[in-house]
């Protein structure tokens, strides 16, 4: 373990100015693994500092569109290449599966190609009939200046492609913070850009807190653009930072996820094993710390006890361990104090009343389960209530709470009464019902028959607090730009407004 220089300033590394640095824990087993920089509020201004040299007097902005795409391609490329070395890396760090984690590599590798063909297809704006031959008008983009992104430990590589992908390909400089649990694969991603031919000072990385550096790049003058991914608390101290610089805001927070299953989903016996399966999937995949985790079963209530018992039979037999293991399918949460926050959560839920259906306790250390790992047993509660903290407030570990309903209408009440709007899903074996209910929930991201699949090419953002503007798909894009009107008299006269 050595001290890295992980802060990423005018193409260098370096350590941090006040020489800090910080522990990276294993959440397998807590154990330190890997030092990196600690970087306080200086170490911000030097990064926004070289971001804004590289904007106002560097290339990258005036880079032509092909040329901006090549370089993505080619990240993409570099990132297939290293997908073993980042899964692993990704697996110590966020404590996921390195099956996971090859996932993530994928869908980042993905992003950046999207970004590519997209920049390449609408980058040379768009005409505009002016009503008159004498007049050329056109609207072009341009990207919004320097970017500060600012990332969750849940997800560090992906988070941190899907604000790096795009900016770059809007022409943006920018500076990321990565979490301070998560820090590690961010920096191989900063490497690799550079590696791609990247010009130096375009790319910034500072390593350090949310309070201290985040704080810093959310209300830096020079900022122009904050793209946030966290809590819904951070995100309103983010908002409220940037708010006195009029910068551009996007915030992507947190989300309390509805799974509707009607009865008729469960009909058949493969519906019902279906149904049953990705519910599990939902709720507990990466220990439940995913923002569009199925974490909310809303289920017709003549089916509830078939459905629940399964549910209950198979998370009980979900394989804990260290995300390196072979054989393992779930890692531990990320830190202690996400592991007693989810004992807290179910600790109330089942002082309000909610019967314990399976988990609800740390498991035994095993061979994979070193002591000390921060694990926790996937978790059903029953007869959930919409008035319990569990279910109104976003737990972030491996609890899934069970509510019923009747009717259809109570199904949407059920699934829209939530602060939140990210993910939702409805089960049903009725067309027409699904496009019913797919039609009326208040959530960014509907799926009919599924649970968590996302698009590159598709918004992924949320309704109500779960945040302000979208990542992916053409909106994602727009958030990094700029539109520009040119209008040009080809003919100019007088207009003779006035008279003297
Ligand atoms: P967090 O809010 O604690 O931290 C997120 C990032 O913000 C970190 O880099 C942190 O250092 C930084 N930060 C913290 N306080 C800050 C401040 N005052 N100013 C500037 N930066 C600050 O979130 P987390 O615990 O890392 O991540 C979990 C949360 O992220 C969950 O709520 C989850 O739903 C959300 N999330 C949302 C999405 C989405 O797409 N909507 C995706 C992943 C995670």
């Amino acid at each position: 373990m050595s001290i890295q220089r992980t802060i990423h300033t005018a193409g260098a590394w370096r350590a941090a100015l006040a020489g800090d640095s910080r522990e990276v824990i294993d959440p397998a087993d807590g154990l330190p693994f890997a030092v990196v920089a600690e970087g306080r509020a200086e170490d911000a201004d030097a990064a926004v500092a070289s971001a804004r040299a590289s904007f106002d007097g560097g290339a990258w902005p005036h880079t032509p569109v092909a040329g901006r795409a090549a370089l993505l391609r080619r990240v993409a490329s570099l990132l297939i290449r290293d997908r073993e070395e980042l899964a692993l890396l990704e697996s110590r760090d966020a404590g996921k599966t390195v099956a996971e984690g090859r996932i993530d590599v994928d869908c980042v590798a993905d992003a950046f190609r999207y970004f590519a063909d997209l920049v390449l297809a609408d980058g040379a704006g768009r005409v505009v009939d002016a009503g008159s031959e004498t007049v050329h008008s056109v609207v072009v983009h341009e990207p919004v200046g320097v970017c500060a992104l600012i990332t969750p430990w849940n997800y560090p590589l992906l988070q941190a492609s899907w604000k790096i992908a795009p900016a770059l390909a809007a022409g943006n400089t920018f500076v990321v913070k990565p979490s301070e649990l998560t820090p590690l694969t961010t920096v191989a991603l900063v490497a690799l850009l550079t590696e791609a031919g990247l010009p130096p000072g375009v790319a910034n990385l500072v390593t350090g807190a949310g309070q201290t550096v985040g704080a810093r790049l959310a209300e830096h003058p020079d900022v122009d653009l904050v793209s946030f991914t966290g809590g819904l608390a951070s995100g309103i101290k983010v908002a409220q930072a940037a708010a006195p610089g009029v910068k551009k805001v996007a915030l992507e927070l947190g989300g309390k996820n509805p799974n509707v299953v009607f009865a008729d989903a469960c009909e058949t016996p493969a519906g019902f094993d279906t149904a049953v399966d990705q519910a599990l999937n939902a709720a507990f995949i990466h220990s439940g710390q995913v923002c569009s985790a199925g974490g909310r079963l809303i289920i017709e209530e003549s089916v509830r006890e078939r459905f629940v018992a399964e549910l209950a039979r198979r998370a009980d037999r979900i394989r804990l361990g260290r995300g390196t293991e072979k054989g393992v399918e779930c890692g531990p949460l990320v830190s202690l104090a996400q592991l007693e926050r989810t004992e807290g959560y179910v600790v109330s839920a089942l002082a309000d009343g909610a019967v314990l259906r399976s988990g609800g306790a740390r498991p035994r250390p095993s061979e994979v389960r070193p002591e000390g790992g921060y694990f926790y047993e996937p978790t059903v509660l029953d007869r959930c209530h919409r008035r319990m903290r569990v279910v109104r407030e976003e737990v972030f570990g491996p609890v899934l709470t069970v509510e019923t309903f009747r009717t259809e209408d109570e199904a949407v009440s059920l699934a829209n009464d939530t602060e939140y709007g990210l993910a939702g899903a409805v089960w049903t074996a009725d067309a027409g019902r699904a496009r019913r209910v797919a039609g009326k929930l208040r959530h960014g991201t509907v799926w009919i028959n599924d649970f968590h699949p996302y698009l590159p090419q598709a918004e992924w953002g949320g309704f109500g607090k779960s945040g302000i503007g979208r990542e992916l798909g053409p909106s994602g894009l727009a958030e990094y730009r700029e539109s520009k009107h040119i209008y040009q008299n080809l003919a100019p006269r007088p207009v003779r407004w006035f008279s003297g």
